[in-house]
């Protein structure tokens, strides 16, 4: 390689950053856990870098192109989830950003399931009981109890990677499925699914046999005990099927009040202030939320009174925050590794330089010959 390109990362990356290194890049990485401020994003941007490793944290819009007009080639986000990135404007400005789909589905989906039956069967009460010393005796009903996932019925909204992995998860538990997805639906899979089940119950695996099926949004809230969240942020404009609050205090009341919400998507899709008096009030049984209108969450949140927290679990946007799908460095395997080898695609002019060709990078559009 003849050039040396200049790269800044927002955040460290880990073993990922030394593969660009070992191939002469010149890579400032931001030393601090917490985001950088914009201010130093738009001076290293400005001083002429070609390339930025960002992160969700990371606002990137017109500004941030503005400053890299003639030298900036390249965003690339360590995230499937891209919300913070201005994509009319990536566009504008003719820069290509990429993402890091796929290698992070299985952990998201893994995460979701078990938030979901941490969440149902009361394991953070439970073991505060425990270490609280308030456990005095086995009781049929007291304390309290949970209730059981396996053969409950699921609602999955957003049937994308994420939703249909999260299904895979649903379906060794026996549960029957509600899909909803105003813009994918993925009816091959639904049928393999569908085999599954049959194949589970023809052997005596089960008694009754599962099911899974298309529905609208209100059917799915209404007949659910679960209902997980898989779809991107997209605000009013974005998308004709926005989903900026698409949890409000109309769609929380059409779900059962013994229903479970979980929300490893992104926390704007649910209005945290309705949440909030849905769990005070018991129009749910519950809600384990993975991120939130604003992150990190803040101390006088609703989501934090102490009423509700026997039933409202709280994790820091921990879905994806697993080793191997975090770090490594193998592109097939690590967000770290698909992040460097999409910034290489579009720096190096891999597929002939054919952005359009590049798998890593998402606003394709801008760059139709
Ligand atoms: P994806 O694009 O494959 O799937 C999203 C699906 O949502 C698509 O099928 C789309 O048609 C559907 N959708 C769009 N608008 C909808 C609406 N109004 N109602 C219902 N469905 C709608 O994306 P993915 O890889 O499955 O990831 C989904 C999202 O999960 C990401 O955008 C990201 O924000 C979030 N995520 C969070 C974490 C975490 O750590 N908590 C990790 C990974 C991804």
């Amino acid at each position: 390689m003849n050039q040396k390109f200049r790269v800044f990362a927002t955040c460290d990356i880990g073993e990922a950053i030394d593969l660009l290194r070992k191939r002469g890049y010149d890579v400032e990485v931001y030393p601090r856990p917490e985001a950088p401020p914009k201010s130093l994003v738009l001076e290293k941007v400005r001083s002429g870098i070609d390339g930025l490793i960002t992160t969700l944290r990371d606002p990137i819009d017109a500004e941030v192109f503005e400053a890299g007009k003639g030298a900036l080639k390249a965003v690339a986000q360590i995230a499937v989830g891209f919300d913070n990135i201005n994509r009319a404007d990536a566009n504008r400005y003719k820069v290509p950003f990429t993402h890091t789909a796929d290698v992070l589905t299985e952990a998201t989906a893994e995460f979701a399931f078990f938030m979901l039956g941490s969440l149902a069967r009361k394991l953070w009460t439970a073991e505060h009981l425990t270490r609280e010393n308030r456990w005095g005796y086995w009781h049929p009903y007291l304390p309290f109890l949970g209730d059981e996932v396996t053969g409950k019925t699921v609602a999955v909204i957003g049937t994308g990677r994420i939703g249909l992995a999260f299904i895979k998860k649903c379906a060794g538990f026996d549960m029957n499925v509600l899909c909803y997805d105003p813009a994918y639906q993925n009816h091959a899979f639904v049928k393999a699914i569908q085999e599954i089940n049959s194949v589970r119950h023809q052997h005596g695996l089960v008694n009754q046999q599962a099911w899974i099926k298309y529905v609208s949004l209100e059917e799915a809230l209404a007949q659910a005990d679960f209902v997980s969240v898989h779809v991107p942020l997209l605000r009013e404009g974005e998308s004709t099927t926005p989903t900026y609050h698409l949890f409000n205090e109309k769609t929380l009341r059409h779900m059962k009040t013994t229903a479970y919400l979980v929300n490893t998507s992104r926390g704007p899709v649910i209005d945290e202030a309705a949440l909030a008096k849905a769990l005070r009030e018991n129009w749910i049984a519950g809600a384990a939320l993975d991120v939130y209108e604003k992150e990190p969450l803040p101390p006088d949140s609703p989501l934090r009174d102490p009423a509700i927290a026997d039933r409202c679990r709280l994790m820091p946007h921990f879905a994806s925050a697993a080793r191997i799908t975090r770090l490594s460095t193998d592109p097939a395997k690590g967000m770290a590794g698909r992040c460097v080898q999409g910034l290489i695609d579009v720096l190096e002019g891999n597929y002939g330089g054919d952005i359009t060709k590049m798998p890593y990078v998402v606003n394709k559009e801008a760059f139709a010959r």
